[in-house]
C-alpha cells in the first residue's frame, strides 16, 4: 500500500506521518510526507 505525499504529491513508501496544527493550535491534522520532505519539514522546525 503506497501513500501520497501531501508536499510534492508523490506517491511514497515507507511514509512519514506528523501531525501540524491549525493557526490557533486547536485543531490537528495528520500529513503524510515522503522521506525527503519529512526531512525539509524536520529542517524547517529548527529554522
Ligand atoms: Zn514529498
Amino acid at each position: 500500500m503506497s501513500y501520497t505525499c501531501a508536499h510534492c504529491e508523490h506517491e511514497t513508501e515507507p511514509v512519514r506521518t506528523i501531525t501540524e496544527y491549525d493557526e490557533n493550535g486547536v485543531e490537528e491534522r495528520l500529513t503524510l510526507l515522503c522521506p525527503s520532505c519529512y526531512e525539509e519539514w524536520l529542517l524547517s522546525l529548527k529554522g
